[in-house]
């Protein structure tokens, strides 16, 4: 029988998606990635790429991949610091790789004669970043099965390193980098050195990370038979000026995140690789003091197809400060050549640009670069051998060793790379660091999150924020640190309210972004989905505790139901506990909740601790302990308890607090009361959204 057109057309078809399937896209990489050797961003979108991870390290002659599941950066930088040390100091063929751009089912190919090594950041309560989500719901499954079938051990050639970041203020503290491990173990694979585990909430990242490297070092050179040799830096991009170009060329990205932003038709969807440029509707400043600043804004997001629901977040994309951005490609020799055309590429087909070129300098430090962010040691190590004089190099070389002299000198100092380097020539340029070294060294500029203060019933298409304005004086430290995000969102809300000072510290932000394109006052932003949510029944009980913008997120809360309210909807118990230091200043939504108290009557309770308004400090934890009674028995009806807000103090003595209430209230031991509030956690009747 003869096929006719139909069939024709599904057996090609079919064809089409077999290739497809099989090679997981590879044949399908969109042409002219701006990207060099990186993500294709047509749209937010990966294309392209293989995500056979043993094919990439075997095409690209590679012995060592390092792994990471990274949030906000930091992960992302260390993985590139241990590929750039293990290639300079051991001669390993490094390459650094996301853990979502790869598929792991044939890990028990791992060669022997190679390492892998996993820098895996602990996200909110013990949860994978989400680039780590899949890997981890792969290796940690239950019935976690590999290519070359059933073995009992079937990772026992796959020789691993790995490095964990957290923060002891969770309780799950650094639980990826744990349950990664005990799940490779498991497996039959071979960890080389300790599993190192950072932590944030004692502020000791970087130091931790510093101190597990050597000995790891110590221990993968001997297993692997490396020898080390004196690091020599070779540069990891190749940075090309391009003197025939010029930022009037449209094909020269100014700050533009990806093409489709460049070519000016920016299209959904929205996500952390594609912001949308919203109109900022509204905004206001909801302190009543001079001395400091808190932010309410309304972001409009009509007509971008992003959706959000009550207890998201949002996460917006800052720029750097101009007075910041000056100051850094001054002291580093490019003050003349800020908006000179430069291209950059991977010198190696692994290494991944994290920005779209070709671009100039000036749009590099402004837009992509994290040039405001504290030193790190290792960092200021690696600057010696670029210093402009020897005895500045001897200084950043102490620097670098010495971990007592490096915060006296640096960290106490609060110094950004400009400052610093400023500092340490007298303002002379340096102008022997490779670019590719920041580009390197720095980290990659990350959205920063905010819980939304609005609910979805309420207001569908337009999201609040509230925001807190950092800026933070120390004595003895020569600079006032100016929150980079946070500034630039004061300074947004002071050219829309017209101010003739729109500027009040010098900061001169780009406020039109690249091309004029945030003309009109906008701002790049994505929603970000969470877990802290409100029961679906509006008629269970909750408890909130936010003091200061924690908040935020239960002014949504508090909307919500006050909105069910007035549609006749049955409301339980809405209790909120608020602190801040004066009540005549930073009380938040004040008036608001007067509104609310109208429409949800009796069923809305507010305690409120002003730590500064008496002679004695009072803080939620007072007002909390005064309820206990009340707090357990609406925890007896199986109300949802939620806390927000400062993540190092707080969070941790309220979930204290709350098992001695329990503890004294039925009567039972601390540890029974302790399994009680663990088992609230897993069964989400405790949330926290803390920062
Ligand atoms: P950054 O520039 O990021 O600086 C932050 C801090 O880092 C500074 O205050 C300082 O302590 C330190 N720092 C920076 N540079 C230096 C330096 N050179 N030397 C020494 N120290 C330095 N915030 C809110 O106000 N409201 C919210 O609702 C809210 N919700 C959040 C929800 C989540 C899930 C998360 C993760 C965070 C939330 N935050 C919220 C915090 C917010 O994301 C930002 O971290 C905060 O606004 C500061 O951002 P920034 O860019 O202004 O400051």
């Amino acid at each position: 029988a003869q096929l006719d057109t139909l069939d024709i057309i599904v057996l090609v078809a079919l064809l089409v998606g077999t290739i497809a399937y099989f090679t997981k896209g590879t044949y399908w990489a969109v042409a002219n990635d701006p990207y060099g050797n990186s993500l294709a961003h047509a749209n937010g979108v990966k294309t392209g790429k293989s995500r056979n991870l043993l094919e990439k390290m075997e095409e690209t002659g590679k012995n060592c991949v390092i792994l990471y599941g990274s949030q906000t950066g930091t992960a992302e930088d260390y993985a590139s610091r241990l590929a750039k040390e293990g290639a300079s100091r051991f001669g390993l063929k490094t390459m650094v790789a996301d853990l979502e751009d790869y598929d792991y089912e044939n890990l028990d190919t791992f060669p022997e004669d190679k390492v892998a090594f996993f820098v895996l950041a602990t996200y909110g309560e013990g949860e994978p970043t989400d680039n780590a989500v899949e890997f981890y719901e792969f290796i940690t499954g239950e019935d976690v099965s590999f290519s070359e079938g059933s073995e009992d051990a079937p990772l026992s050639k796959l020789k691993f390193v790995a490095f964990g970041l957290g923060n002891n203020t969770y309780e799950h503290y650094n639980s990826m980098v744990r349950n990664v491990t005990k799940a490779l173990e498991k497996l039959g694979a071979h960890r080389i050195g300790e599993a190192g585990e950072g932590d944030d909430g004692a502020g000791t990242m970087e130091e931790d990370f510093l101190a597990w490297k050597e000995p790891m070092w110590t221990e993968l050179a001997e297993t692997m038979g490396l020898e080390e040799r004196e690091a020599v830096y070779e540069p990891t991009f190749d940075v090309v000026e391009k003197l025939d170009m010029n930022i009037e060329d449209n094909t020269v990205y100014l700050g533009e995140p990806n093409k489709n932003h460049l070519e000016g038709h920016s299209k959904g969807p929205y996500n952390a690789h594609n912001p949308y440029i919203a109109p900022i509707a509204e905004s206001k400043e909801i302190f009543t003091t001079k001395d400091r600043n808190c932010l309410h804004m309304e972001i409009d997001v009509a007509g971008s197809g992003m959706s959000y629901n009550t207890g998201d977040h949002i996460a917006v994309w800052p720029t750097n400060a101009g007075k910041e951005v000056e100051r850094f490609l001054h002291i580093v020799g490019l003050g003349d050549k800020k908006n000179t055309v430069i291209t950059v590429k991977g010198l190696d087909p692994t290494a991944k640009v994290p920005f779209p070129s070709p671009t100039t300098y000036d749009a590099v430090a402004r837009y992509h670069m994290e040039i405001c962010a504290p030193m790190s040691r290792q960092f200021v190590g690696t600057l010696a051998q670029f210093a402009p004089n020897d005895e500045i190099k001897e200084e950043l070389t102490k620097m670098g060793g010495d971990r007592d002299y490096f915060h006296a000198k640096v960290s106490e100092l609060n110094l950004n790379l400009g400052q610093f380097l400023e500092k340490m020539s007298n303002g002379e340029p340096w102008t022997k660091i490779p670019f590719s070294l920041f580009i390197e060294g720095l980290n990659k500029i990350q959205p920063r999150y905010y819980s939304i203060s609005s609910s979805s019933h309420v207001q569908k298409e337009k999201i609040s924020i509230t925001a807190i304005v950092e800026s933070i004086e120390k004595p003895g430290a020569p600079h006032i640190v100016k929150g980079v995000t946070t500034n630039y969102l004061l300074a947004l809300k002071l050219k829309q309210h017209g101010e003739p000072e729109p500027d009040p510290y010098g900061l001169n932000y780009a406020l039109n972004g690249p091309r004029n394109k945030y003309d009109g006052i906008h701002l790049p932003v994505h929603v970000r989905h969470s877990n802290f949510k409100l029961p679906s029944d509006p008629a269970k009980p909750i408890i909130m505790v936010g003091p200061g913008t924690g908040v935020a997120p239960f002014r949504a809360f508090v909307q919500e139901r006050a909105a069910y309210a007035k549609e006749g909807k049955e409301i339980g118990k809405t209790v909120l506990f608020f602190g801040c230091r004066k009540k005549s200043e930073d009380f938040l939504y004040e008036k608001e909740w007067e509104e609310y108290k109208e429409a949800l009557g009796d069923k809305f309770e507010m305690y409120t601790a002003f730590s500064r308004d008496g002679p004695e400090k009072v803080y939620v934890q007072h007002k909390i302990k005064e309820q206990a009674a009340e707090i357990d028995k609406l925890l007896q009806q199986k109300a949802f308890f939620y806390v927000c807000g400062d993540a190092a103090n707080m969070a941790r003595d309220v979930n204290a607090l709350l098992i001695k209430i329990i503890s004294e209230q039925r009567g039972v031991s601390e540890q029974k009361a302790e399994d009680v509030v663990k088992q609230m956690r897993a069964s989400n009747q405790y949330q926290e959204d803390v920062w």
